[in-house]
């Protein structure tokens, strides 16, 4: 069936300014990691992408090796490109990755020029597009000299195939050295991408947001909601079509008694809020306003819902911040 995007899908979705960009993102944005493979039904997977479409979420976000298997999140999100959003190109930001491993021999994994360049070829054949709006450097090379990684993205820049850049999985102080190096090229850090939950503070540790501040750079984190573990997911025993039951990422062992108690100490905050716990670690995650926005995932198109429902209540209280802090900290 033809697909006409809602009217009103501008009205109620909250957009911040990505750093010192021109760039606004909204606060949910949605990943592509996970439920995008082909083990996953097409039709669901269109369904979760116009839902988000129709409720503002203006942002996708995938890497090359998104699946299983690794591409296919890329094939599957461009057809419904190609079949449901061509005439909407202008209106979406598109995110892809390169860093991991992608194929065999020594250019298909790290941050080599040629490894990257490549990658990012065969992104844009497997999506379908042109270009890409933000192109990440997926995690840290040891070995490669960053100047030759930074270099790479800002040559995609130039040569047309992104519009911006971005880093994931840099601390702080390896986001600092190649943020300015990307400066002195002329092609500025778009934002960072680094994983941050109630239940994993790295970043804060880290100073990551002050570095951020200061390079004019945005921030958006992944696994907000510590792949699942953060919702009513768990609360009562690990569903067979869950992600602890259906992926490698994520273990039975995850799930100890420490953590599921905290898990339930956590929906008891919820409640009391009157939002799902997925709700109220997505509001924790954006309290500070540095924080551009985050990316969920989602199996179905009510998680999906439920998660962009938390916009309607985002603020919490010292006294809220204390208690979710006293479930977590040791
Ligand atoms: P989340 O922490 O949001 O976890 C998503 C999972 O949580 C869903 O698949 C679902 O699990 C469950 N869930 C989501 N919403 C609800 C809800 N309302 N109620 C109950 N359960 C819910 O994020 P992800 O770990 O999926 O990561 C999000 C995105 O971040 C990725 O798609 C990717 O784009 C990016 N990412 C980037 C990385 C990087 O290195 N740069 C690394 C990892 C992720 P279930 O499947 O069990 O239903």
């Amino acid at each position: 069936m033809t697909y006409t995007p809602a009217d009103n899908r501008y009205d109620t979705m909250t957009y911040r300014r990505t750093g010192r960009s021109g760039l606004r993102l909204p606060v949910i944005s949605l990943g592509l990691w996970h439920n995008f493979g082909d083990a996953r039904p097409w039709q669901r997977q269109r369904d979760i992408v116009r839902r988000a479409f129709d409720l503002g979420v203006t942002h996708f976000d995938l890497a090359n090796n998104y699946g299983p298997p690794p591409g296919s999140a890329e094939t599957n999100f461009g057809r419904i490109l190609g079949t449901d959003l061509k005439a909407h190109r202008d209106e979406i930001v598109i995110s892809t990755k390169a860093g991991y491993y992608m194929w065999p021999g020594p250019y298909g994994e790290w941050g080599s020029r040629k490894y990257l360049v490549s990658s990012l070829d065969q992104s844009l054949k497997r999506l379908g597009l042109d270009y890409v709006d933000i192109f990440y450097h997926h995690r840290p090379d040891p070995d490669t000299p960053l100047e030759e990684t930074m270099g790479a993205l800002d040559a995609v820049v130039r040569a047309g195939k992104a519009q911006y850049v971005g880093l994931s999985n840099y601390t702080s102080e390896q986001t600092a050295a190649a943020a300015a190096i990307l400066r002195d090229l002329g092609t500025p850090l778009l934002i960072h991408q680094p994983s941050y939950s109630i239940l994993n503070r790295w970043i804060e540790k880290d100073n990551l947001l002050d570095t951020l501040e200061t390079a004019g750079a945005g921030c958006i984190a992944y696994s907000p909601l510590q792949q699942g573990l953060l919702t009513d997911r768990y609360l009562g025993g690990i569903p067979d079509d869950s992600r602890v039951r259906t992926s490698v990422f994520l273990n039975e062992s995850d799930l100890d008694n420490a953590t599921l108690g905290r898990i339930h100490a956590l929906n008891d905050i919820a409640k009391r809020r009157g939002q799902s716990l997925a709700q109220m670690a997505l509001a924790w995650a954006l309290r500070d306003e540095r924080m551009t926005s985050l990316i969920i995932g989602a199996s179905s198109v009510e998680q999906l819902e439920n998660n962009v429902a938390a916009i309607d209540n985002l603020p919490l209280s010292d006294d809220e911040i204390g208690a979710i802090d006293g479930t977590v900290l040791d």
